[in-house]
């Protein structure tokens, strides 16, 4: 019939590609063991066929097969030979890595078997350590994938400055003062992008480290430390500020501070509930947005957790660490988000480093008061669209200042909405600090309460009331803190919805508002 007939076609011809597929497998494996050994002893080819092109494991290196025995049962897609990686793929064991490369990862993997991870949990034990090592030891054992600081790490292994098999010492590593455990630790809702345990992890989990021979690192580490600002010189001179010699030390205006470095641990599942989006579609975006880096966002469902490497953040705390979380002590706060220019280098044209030096001083005020003063520095520059685009902007409002003021009164347009449009045509956004994360950090640190809130910001106000933490009071730059030439950002930002006490102008009093420069109008 018809029908067999066709059928008999279409069998023939699969064979004829099976065979097809065959030969050219074949072929392919000559060919790159012919490569593989000419290019390993020829200096002349160019530098990307200098890397061995050979099948993933290596049989001269018994050492590397050795170290790579137990992570070789997660490795799969490319053993059987079905396709072989590119020169570039191909890894060496002279650079300290296995002699395969582990693509990626499946759940039902033979060989998988990743810690306990139960964000949320209030015991430690239970939660479990957060584990993303792809150390041999450890690799079968992860929980989480990610890195801060991986690309430093990355360069440091391939120029052979690090040792990939290098453990800390964590001897006398302890944090410098005791925060927690607060009822937030266990509430998967209130944290979602740090690890609560991230400061205890080499103690609370010595046991599973030294006995099952995890590779875990801290994520946040707490020290003490002395500090002095220029700023605060002047402080002391003018009266504002009065040494007491536990807090503001000497008349030099130097500081006693308690530092909390954090780096971003996120639970997948709590980072999406908080943006209103599915965890799949965050797991794709951050799969696609980063390169394809990471592979198991889209393999390993059941791995939670991420670490971003994006940078993190450090809480300045004056006074006693304990006081933060004590609800019958008062409690001033400064959260800010970072302005490299201002902030390090004193450009005068915004009023980060002013804000900056007013939360400082408040807070070191309100700890010399019996309460607690705390400053939450977030590394987020240029509303986390970073210096390039921050300067493109920058110089368009500094080159040509007159023509944006000129077409924004030409429309009739407000032009501190104008402001803001300029940023979202340079950069396709307004702002991508999306403080929907940074109320974490309050609640780790057992704040329930803030009294002087020393900030402006209605995103951030927004983000800390929205995590049922409530704001007592919102405190203003006082005028006589804003450089001259950034009156016009101060009064942008303002009209804009920014917090004021004060009066808040027309977009028609606004256009009499002249700075020298407009960079920087509104980070
Ligand atoms: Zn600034």
């Amino acid at each position: 019939m018809a029908a067999d007939g066709q059928q008999d076609g279409v069998l023939d011809a699969l064979r004829d590609i099976q065979q097809t597929q065959q030969r050219l497998l074949s072929s392919v494996e000559s060919l790159t063991s012919k490569l593989g050994s000419s290019a390993l002893g020829s200096p002349a080819l160019d530098p990307a066929s200098k890397l061995p092109v050979t099948p993933l494991l290596l049989e001269s290196d018994k050492d590397a097969k050795q170290k790579d025995a137990e992570a070789s049962a997660v490795i799969q897609s490319f053993e059987n030979g079905a396709a072989q990686p590119s020169s570039a793929l191909s890894p060496s064991s002279r650079q300290g890595f296995t002699s395969r490369i582990v693509l990626t990862t499946y759940p039902k993997q033979i060989g998988i078997d990743p810690l306990q991870m139960d964000w949320g949990n209030p015991d430690p034990l239970q939660r479990g350590p957060v584990v993303v090592s792809r150390a041999a030891s450890t690799i079968r054992r992860r929980n989480a994938i990610g890195g801060s600081y991986s690309i430093y790490y990355a360069l440091a292994v391939a120029s052979k400055e690090l040792d990939v098999d290098h453990r800390p010492d964590y001897t006398n590593t302890e944090p410098a003062a005791k925060i927690g455990p607060f009822p937030q630790w266990g509430d998967k809702k209130k944290i979602v992008a740090m690890d609560p345990w991230g400061h205890l992890v080499p103690w609370t989990f010595k046991d599973i480290m030294e006995k099952e021979n995890v590779d875990m690192r801290p994520t946040i580490a707490i020290t003490k430390a002395h500090m002095k600002l220029p700023e605060l010189e002047e402080s002391v001179k003018s009266g504002r500020l009065v040494p007491d010699g536990k807090v503001c030390l000497n008349k030099l205006g130097e500081l006693a501070v308690t530092k909390f470095a954090v780096e971003p641990v996120w639970y997948l599942p709590g980072v999406a509930e908080r943006f209103g989006i599915d965890e799949a579609t965050l797991r794709r975006s951050l799969f696609e947005h980063t390169g394809g880096s990471y592979p198991e966002l889209i393999t390993r469902g059941d791995i939670k957790v991420f670490l971003p490497p994006i940078g993190g953040l450090t809480v300045y705390c004056f006074g006693d660490p304990e006081k933060m979380s004590d609800e019958s002590v008062r409690l001033s706060l400064r959260i800010h988000d970072e302005c490299n220019g201002s902030d390090v280098f004193g450009s005068d044209i915004c009023t980060c480093r002013p804000y900056l030096i007013f939360g400082i001083e408040e807070a070191v005020k309100e700890a010399q008061n019996g309460g607690s003063g705390v400053v939450i520095y977030f590394r987020k520059e240029g509303r986390a669209l970073g210096e390039v685009t921050k300067y493109r902007k920058a110089t368009l409002f500094t080159q040509y200042p007159r023509k944006v003021v000129y077409n924004a009164r030409k429309r009739g347009e407000d032009r501190a909405s104008d402001y803001f449009m300029r940023t979202e045509n340079i950069a396709g956004v307004k702002d991508m600090r999306f403080q929907a994360l940074m109320p974490d950090i309050l609640h780790w640190l057992g704040i329930k309460k803030i009294d002087r809130m020393l900030s402006m910001s209605n995103m951030k106000h927004d983000a800390i009331v929205g995590q049922g933490i409530p704001i007592h009071e919102r405190v203003e730059l006082p005028d006589e803190l804003i450089p001259a030439d950034s009156r016009v950002e101060i009064d942008a930002k303002i009209t804009a919805g920014y917090f004021t006490a004060g009066k808040r102008m027309t977009a028609e009093e606004l256009q009499s508002v002249q700075g020298r420069l407009w960079e920087d109008i509104d980070h």
